[in-house]
């Protein structure tokens, strides 16, 4: 431990040497100590550029992890250079230190997720920081706007972003409106925009809380008012914000962030796919009268500097953000909601491991203020927590305005089979003719791109694989290639088996959304089909776009993968087929069964949201299932506690606690060797379980041999010391990765 733990490094002393500690955005295990000239008058949080090796960096001052709980500590390793020894750093740069309570909070990230705290600091240093803030112009919406000019939609969106005349830039408006910046070149090109300088200063509008409140009635308004306590009384609390679709989740939450403004506080909102929120932009923006400040991975440069800046200085009062928001420095954060907080994306997989969702809890405890978690379909851990009363539990069960909740039908397709070749059956077909004919909309889901599953020798019954993943290869047939979902992988769809060399003996097997579109095109020539996923809607702007078409009712039948789950409100669609509820089902995961409910549900869940009712109609071929019985009579509730009860006997999460090991190498051997050495010293004791080596479940990936050994302990033990002792017994070796995974989500 160094001498002094105090936040501040020393007052100078005269004649003394200045030793700061400075974290770089590196795989270090810790900070390194630098020489501090007096006349930059370091403190800790300044951003500061440091000589390392023949190379400079930036960091941050830090201070010793004094604060953190014994469990997550690092023993010290190395000893103090000596004074004579320690370079200098270079300069200071100008920019807001990052707050105390950020700094802590990525001490605390890196020693849960045993992540060197520097890799951690660098999701929040993710931007340029010799960039410029001075941006080159702006627009300005003419008025009135030429008459030559063509309206369109997208056109219509930008402009109305400037209606409140406070000039924006390219990316700024585009990225806002969601369509590309060709849109807004082309509106300034016809005239209707004229440029400005544009001012460093407030690139966001101030949300005004009293914009246009909402009328709550009932338990909406209890909701509402026991979150805008909570946000008042300004200290650590965890919500469950739990409602079926429809309810007004989202409506309610906002009241919570008008509270937190109306304290002059900051508010930050994590959604799992920011880049497909444009409706939820929208409705903001109807609430506060301007659009929030956006943080994700496919922001500019610049909007990203802005941003980070806005909320250092509070000028950024609401963040909308995909998980990484987390880490953005704000100065006065005195909320967080997690919307969609069972979904697995705020689960980040790489490099620093860790799930948004749990660190939105742990950021809120440490700096003291509300946190809300909400979902229809709430996690098994959630609810655990909310049972037990760590969560306080707030429930809305009805959906709003008395729309009723979709009726779900469940298809034994052994009873009713598609016909050879096909996979939607008789009566999903008729349903949705019927419903078409009533004018409405229909969707139809299947969570799976492309054109099929598996291609199949028929000859010699050789399976077309992906070369560097345990994977089959998918047709997409648009295209005419296989290729991999799990890596870059892409061939030419052969005209020979490559096996046994059989012309024409290749097969499709199993349908993906492209097969069903071909499908539904036989059965309704006439429909206007729409097809969402991530290979037909390119980005945020397409599926924006796509989302109007659909509320425009330019669309008749919808085909989508799990894209069309994300909480759209789609008000003409009355009819949602689920083409396979049973995928996602197989394998051993234990949490298959907790997916999948979750994700049907939110899929149904789009189904009937107006006065027209709704219904979901899902095939199945084994309709006797918990899950299918479940979504069958909506009771989402049993489901969990089953659910709950399965877990508890063995300590499987959230009952225990679960670690994973990940150890991956190029070669076979080399992974099973190393695997097998861990194995060897796994940690035992009362409470505590090894699992395994055993393939990890992608067993290849991008060409690495992957073997995974699960720790399980009691919840009273912490699996972080136990991990960190295992991991000291074992030198992986040149080119063998070791990843850990701190509650892993399948399992
Ligand atoms: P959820 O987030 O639970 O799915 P939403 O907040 O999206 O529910 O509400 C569903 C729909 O009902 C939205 O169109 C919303 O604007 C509307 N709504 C919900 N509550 C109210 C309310 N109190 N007054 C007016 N509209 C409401
Ligand atoms: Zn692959």
């Amino acid at each position: 431990m160094p001498d002094d733990p105090a936040p501040a490094p020393p007052v100078p002393e005269a004649g003394a040497i200045q030793r700061v500690p400075v974290l770089l955005p590196l795989p270090f295990p810790g900070p390194f100590d630098y020489k501090a000239p007096p006349s930059l008058a370091l403190a800790a949080g300044d951003i500061v550029t440091v000589p390392l090796g023949n190379r400079r960096e930036t960091g941050v001052v830090w201070e010793s992890t004094a604060t953190l709980p014994p469990d997550l500590a690092a023993p010290e390793t190395s000893a103090p250079v000596a004074a004579s020894r320690l370079r200098a750093v270079t300069a200071r740069l100008d920019l807001p230190p990052l707050p105390a309570e950020l700094r802590r909070f990525v001490d605390w990230v890196a020693a849960y997720t045993l992540s060197p705290p520097g890799m951690v600091l660098a999701m929040t240093l993710r931007l340029h920081m010799h960039g410029t803030t001075t941006p080159a112009t702006g627009w300005l919406a003419v008025t009135p706007p030429p008459e030559t000019l063509r309206m369109t939609p997208a056109r219509q969106k930008v402009l109305a972003l400037l209606e409140d005349g406070t000039a924006r830039s390219t990316t700024d408006l585009a990225s806002a409106a969601g369509v590309s910046a060709g849109v807004v070149k082309g509106l300034a090109d016809a005239g209707a925009l004229r440029t400005v300088q544009l001012g460093p200063e407030r690139p966001f509008g101030r949300p005004d809380a009293s914009h246009s409140p909402p009328t709550l009635h009932g338990a909406q308004e209890t909701a509402a008012r026991a979150l805008c306590q909570s946000v008042r009384d300004g200290c650590f609390s965890a919500t469950l914000l739990e409602g079926v679709t429809g309810s007004g989740k989202t409506e309610i939450y906002q009241e919570a962030i008008a509270a937190c403004l109306a304290e002059g506080r900051q508010a930050l909102v994590l959604l799992p796919e920011i880049a497909l929120s444009a409706q939820w932009m929208g409705r903001f923006k109807r609430r506060f009268g301007v659009q929030p400040a956006i943080w994700h991975s496919e922001i500019g440069q610049r909007a990203r500097r802005l941003t980070w800046l806005g909320t250092a200085d509070g000028s950024a009062s609401v963040v909308v953000g995909a998980r990484s928001a987390l880490f953005l420095p704000f100065c006065n954060l005195g909320l967080i909601i997690v919307d969609e907080e069972h979904e697995s994306v705020f689960k980040q997989e790489e490099g620093v491991i860790y799930n948004a969702r749990d660190m939105a809890v742990v950021r809120a405890r440490l700096a003291g203020f509300p946190v809300v978690l909400v979902s229809a379909t709430p996690s098994l851990e959630t609810l655990v927590n909310a049972q037990a009363g760590r969560y306080r539990h707030l429930v809305l069960p009805t959906r709003h305005g008395g729309a009723a909740m979709p009726e779900t039908h469940l298809l034994d397709l052994r009873d009713t089979p598609p016909a050879r070749g096909q996979f939607l059956s008789p009566l999903l077909v008729e349903d949705i003719a019927a419903t078409l004919g009533r004018q409405e909309q229909a969707m139809l889901f299947l969570n799976r791109r492309g054109y099929a599953p598996l291609t199949l020798c028929r000859t010699c019954g050789h399976r077309m694989e992906c070369p560097h993943c345990t994977a089959w290869l998918v047709e997409h047939r648009a295209r005419r290639v296989l290729s991999c979902h799990y890596c870059d992988h892409t061939e030419p769809l052969p005209d020979a088996c490559p096996s046994c060399k059989t012309e024409g003996s290749l097969t499709a097997i199993g349908p993906g959304i492209e097969r069903i579109t071909e499908e539904a095109r036989m059965h309704f020539p006439d429909a206007r089909i729409l097809v969402m996923s991530s290979d037909t809607l390119g980005g945020p702007a397409a599926t924006a776009e796509a989302v109007e078409k659909i509320a425009r009712r330019e669309v008749d039948l919808i085909i989508g993968t799990q894209i069309v789950a994300k909480g759209w409100h789609f008000p003409h669609l009355t009819l949602v087929g689920v083409v396979d509820a049973d995928l996602g089902l197989g394998g051993a995961d234990l949490r298959a069964g907790e997916r999948t409910i979750q994700l049907l549900h939110q899929v149904g869940g789009r189904a009937g949201r107006a006065e027209a009712p709704g219904r979901v109609v899902l095939q199945s071929y084994t309709p006797e299932h918990p899950v299918m019985q479940a979504l069958l009579e909506g009771d989402f509730q049993s489901f969990m506690e089953q659910e709950a009860e399965q877990r508890r006997p063995g300590f499987w999460p959230p009952y225990g606690r679960l670690a994973a090991l990940v150890i991956s190498a190029e070669n076979a051997r080399d992974a099973d060797d190393v695997a097998a050495r861990f194995g060897r010293t796994a940690p035992y004791g009362e409470g505590i379980q090894v699992l395994g080596p055993a393939p990890a479940p992608l067993a290849v990936l991008r060409g690495r041999h992957r073997r995974r050994l699960l720790l399980r302990t009691q919840r009273t033990i912490a699996v972080q010391p136990i991990l960190r002792r295992w991991l000291a017994m074992v030198a992986p070796g040149r080119g063998i990765r070791v990843d850990v995974d701190i509650d892993p989500i399948s399992f």
